[in-house]
């Protein structure tokens, strides 16, 4: 439903909980964030209900310098701590938020996964664990996460994936769901309304469908569905936090 990320920050925990927070108003029913740090720490924290249960579930130990977060809406499984979001692959090296519903998900499944065991009854897991399978055939990430969403029909989503072996950069695409990317100072972010970002910039680059992007705390690069590179220009969103 709701969806934030960070890369670049040493406060990537406040900023995704305070972006979760201004995300409340569109309604929820679990919510979780995952960040990690250059030296390899992580953490993956997971809550039903509000967003004030998970601020208390967030131990003081959870810190990084990029992350995800998501509220969920669930549309496909239970509401329940696994089935929240961010998603995880088999070995824990794949994260991912989704907004929307992959309509293939049992195909991909029955076709791809049959020797996967999942922990979820989600259809953002088979996406995570997909861009998983793929990237253990030998494929960089973001190949890996294009030629997963090569195979998704006539899905609406916005995801933001992260790998931990690459603890700074964000992987990002959309298809019928909003998704901004925001401009920071030595940071980016991304987030699926700008109100949940506006205190850290005001600057946000608007992405089109099919669009796929690598954020870094000092890049980002949009590809369009070809893979050619796209030039963007940023807009000014004028709007108190
Ligand atoms: N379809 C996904 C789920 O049920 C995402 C729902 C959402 O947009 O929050 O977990």
């Amino acid at each position: 439903c709701g969806i934030v990320g960070v890369t670049g920050n040493d406060n990537a925990v406040e900023i995704l909980l305070e972006g979760l927070q201004k995300l409340e108003y569109r309604g929820y029913d679990s919510a979780g964030i995952y960040v990690n740090d250059e030296n390899g720490s992580d953490y993956l924290v997971k809550e039903k209900g509000r967003i004030a249960d998970l601020k208390a579930a967030v131990g003081s130990e959870v810190h990084g310098t990029t992350g995800i977060g998501h509220t969920r809406w669930a549309t496909h499984g239970v509401v329940s701590v696994d089935n929240a979001h961010p998603q995880v692959s088999q070995d824990h090296r794949f994260y991912l938020v989704h907004n929307g519903v992959i309509e293939n998900f049992k195909e991909l499944k029955a076709q791809y996964l049959s020797d996967v065991t999942f922990t979820s009854q989600t259809d953002t897991e088979v996406v995570v664990q997909l861009v998983d399978y793929f990237a253990k055939q030998g494929m960089p990430t973001k190949e890996a996460f294009l030629k997963t969403l090569s195979l998704l029909k006539g899905s609406s989503y916005a995801f933001l994936l992260m790998d931990s072996n690459d603890p700074e950069t964000l992987y990002v695409a959309k298809n019928k769901s909003p998704l901004l990317i925001g401009l920071g100072d030595g940071c980016n972010v991304v987030c699926s309304d700008a109100l949940a970002m506006l205190n850290v910039t005001h600057e946000f680059l608007e992405l089109q469908d099919g669009e796929v992007v690598t954020i870094t705390p000092n890049s980002v690069e949009i590809l369009d569905r070809e893979g050619n590179g796209v030039k963007r220009e940023s807009f000014h969103v004028e709007m108190d936090a």
